[in-house]
């Protein structure tokens, strides 16, 4: 069997959702099991009820409902015609009646608990997959939806749940398998699930990857597709370079690390339980389906270039720590990361000297504050509007020679920090953010002038 997973902009209306069952037919010999986001844009407006309800404006949350109300109706009766979408109308009514009522119930209470906004912001796929399950049956596809929150089982970290991966994968035997059996397609809702006790979680945003990668891994599929509206990883930002070429396989270790670069195209955790077991993940347009898009797996063919990609991820802020009368101490790293845990802020890069410490962070409203108490343990100075550029490829391992030819080839750029992480297939440094274009853009002229057309499209 395999997993399709279509997101947002990929069941955004009923054009989108045609296309997908159009889609989901060509593969009904292998099986699929559907998983689907919320049509576009629908969780940022749940959350925005959710917020604006929890504020008391009680007008203005019921009024954003009553928008997404009519657009599922619309999209809803727009691909079942009016018989079918009386069948399932009642159904969808009541759904957003108890959406209604939730909402109701956080203004009377006048407090929104993590648990309530993982209700609401789950709600978005609930009837996504209800809608798509209808259609893809209307089109003929024997299909059955399928509520996730009976499949994935989480612990109760509302708004980012870990899921209990052997209930998981026992419940998905239980339920998917015999649909399957019965050569019916299951459609299910990405991005949630339910605890023990039954109550809605969310995996985090973004997490309806991970619910098809979830889901691949519990019923071993031989492939996860992620159905998107790009053709796939690219060699670099389009709009930074209009020379990027479609990487046509990839490793899962190189995804990974261009993951949290390229978020937009791929959850990085989407790929751990499929690591795990070792299937295959292709990221594929929708849009555009003739195209073969970028293949995942655990190893990659051997390539000819050194990298795969590079990527840039600017609103980056570089912090300083300079204590020189630390010089030889001990436990002053440590202290210098609770600050930052403390905080609950990521650090990205990180490079030392005796008696300094350079880290980066994604820019962010607390760093004013994370200096500050950093101040009490050093001498601190930060500075934002600067850029991580990555360069990702296993090759790196074995290739002599290629940081002479990386920093060669933008040797008139300033550079604030470099790094060549652990995993010995990436290396970054820091820049201006300003300087982004013409450093990617050189560099991709070095490596990719000439590509593997093994690799690279
Ligand atoms: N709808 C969810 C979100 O927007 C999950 C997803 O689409 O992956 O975060
Ligand atoms: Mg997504």
């Amino acid at each position: 069997m395999i997993v399709m997973k279509f997101g947002g902009t990929s069941v955004q209306d009923a054009k989108a959702i045609d296309c997908a069952a159009a889609i989901v037919r060509k593969r009904l010999h292998e099986r699929p099991v559907v998983v689907v986001s919320a049509l576009a844009k629908i969780t940022d407006q749940l959350l925005a009820m959710a917020a604006a309800a929890s504020a008391g404006n009680r007008e203005k949350a019921l009024e954003l409902s009553r928008a997404a109300r009519e657009r599922h109706y619309n999209t809803a009766s727009d691909l079942l015609g009016t018989h079918a979408f009386e069948q399932i109308a009642p159904e969808l009514e009541a759904d957003f009646n108890g959406l209604d009522e939730l909402l109701r119930g956080v203004v009377a209470v006048g407090e929104l608990t993590l648990r309530t906004t993982d209700s609401i912001a789950g709600f978005g796929e609930r009837v996504s997959s209800k809608i798509a399950a209808a259609a893809f049956s209307q089109r003929g596809i024997e299909s059955a939806h399928v509520d996730s929150r009976r499949c994935v089982v989480t612990d109760e970290t509302f708004g980012k749940a870990v899921p209990h991966f052997e209930d998981t994968d026992a419940r998905l035997s239980e339920v998917i398998r015999p649909l399957l059996d019965r050569g019916r397609v299951p459609v299910m809702g990405g991005f949630i699930g339910a605890t023990r006790d039954g109550i809605s979680t969310t995996l985090g945003r973004g997490g309806s990857d991970f619910s098809a990668a979830i889901v691949g891994a519990g019923l071993n599929a031989t492939r996860i597709e992620i159905w998107t509206d790009v053709d796939g990883m690219m060699t670099t930002d389009p709009n930074l370079c209009r020379q990027a070429r479609r990487i046509k396989t990839i490793s899962f270790e190189e995804a990974a690390e261009l993951a949290y670069f390229g978020a937009k195209v791929l959850h990085p955790a989407t790929l751990l339980p499929a690591i795990r077991k070792n299937i295959p993940v292709l990221i594929l347009n929708s849009r555009n389906a003739g195209c073969e898009g970028t293949r995942i797996t655990a190893s990659s063919p051997k390539s000819r270039n050194v990298f795969m990609a590079i990527a840039a991820k600017k609103r980056i802020t570089v912090i300083d720590v300079v204590a020189t009368r630390m010089l030889m101490a001990h436990g002053f790293l440590k202290s210098i990361f609770d600050v930052f845990a403390y905080h609950r802020c990521p650090v990205d890069m990180v490079s030392t000297s005796e008696v300094s410490v350079s880290v980066t962070v994604d820019s962010n409203e607390s760093i004013a504050a994370i200096a500050a108490d950093l101040a009490k343990l050093a001498d601190v100075k930060y500075e934002g509007r600067k850029a991580i550029v990555c360069l990702v490829g296993e090759n790196i391992r074995s290739t002599p020679g290629i940081a002479a030819k990386v920093f060669g080839a933008i040797g008139d750029v300033n550079i604030r920090m470099i790094s060549q992480g652990a995993s010995e297939i990436n290396i970054s440094f820091v820049i201006d953010e300003s300087d982004v274009p013409i450093v990617v853009s050189r560099l991709h002229d070095v490596f990719f002038s000439e590509v593997d057309p093994e690799v690279f499209a």
